[in-house]
C-alpha cells in the first residue's frame, strides 16, 4: 500500500499500487510524473510522485496489467451494451412511426 497524507487536512489514505497503477495508464501522458489522489475526508487533490511508488508499481506489474486489461475490456462491453440500446431506441421509434401511418 502507498501511504498519502493529505497536503490539507493531514488525514492519512492508502493507496492501492495496482490500482493507482491501472489509472496512471489511462492517462494520455506516457510517462506521468504525477498521480492525482483525492483525499477521501476532503476531496483535495493531492499529487503523489510516481517515482516514489516506482518500487510498489513495478513488484505489481502483473496484477496491473491484468486489471488494465479487465477495464478496457469492461470498457468495450459498456459501449457495446450502449450502441444496442441506442440501436432498439431507434428500431422501437421506426416501428412506431410506422405505426402510425396507417
Ligand atoms: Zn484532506
Amino acid at each position: 500500500m502507498i501511504n498519502v497524507t493529505c497536503f490539507k487536512c493531514r488525514r492519512r489514505f492508502d493507496l492501492d499500487p495496482v490500482f493507482v497503477g491501472a489509472e496512471l495508464r489511462k492517462l494520455k501522458i506516457k510517462n506521468p510524473r504525477h498521480y492525482q489522489a483525492i483525499c477521501p475526508a476532503c476531496h483535495a487533490t493531492n499529487k503523489v510522485s510516481v517515482g516514489e511508488m516506482q518500487d510498489e508499481l513495478e513488484a505489481m506489474a502483473d496484477e496491473i496489467e491484468a486489471l488494465a486489461q479487465a477495464q478496457a475490456k469492461a470498457a468495450e462491453e459498456a459501449r457495446k451494451r450502449a450502441r444496442a440500446a441506442a440501436k432498439e431506441k431507434k428500431s422501437e421509434k421506426e416501428k412506431k412511426s410506422a405505426r402510425s401511418k396507417k
